[in-house]
């Protein structure tokens, strides 16, 4: 599965938004600010992105809050185990999968 990061600044209305949009869409992220991040900051300027939100998405990236984008190259969702609560990231493109709990050890279907 990709590992999504978001490049942020805490100033950014776009950004909380995105970030709003992730949790809605159960997808893990993880949250980068720029102003505080040097190699967070590097990565964009390497890439000449100049505004934020920025979504990394596995070796794709995504400027700007383009939801569509962003929900074809995800490819995981969050799901909640309903014994215990434990998040786990479960895989959407390899069909209908279940996976067991890390905690519990409960079976988690998709
Ligand atoms: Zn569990």
């Amino acid at each position: 599965m990709k590992d999504v990061t978001i490049l942020t600044t805490s100033t950014c209305g776009y950004c909380k938004m995105a970030k709003e949009f992730l949790v809605k869409n159960k997808i893990h992220f993880t949250e980068r600010d720029v102003n505080k991040d040097l190699q967070a900051r590097r990565e964009m300027t390497s890439r000449n992105i100049t505004g934020v939100p920025v979504f990394l998405i596995g070796n794709d990236v995504v400027v700007g809050l383009d939801k569509t984008r962003v929900l074809e190259l995800v490819d995981h969702r969050l799901v909640q185990c309903e014994n215990c609560g434990t998040a786990v990231r479960m895989p959407t493109k390899e069909g209908k999968i279940s996976a067991r709990c890390p905690k519990c050890k409960s079976v988690l279907n998709l």
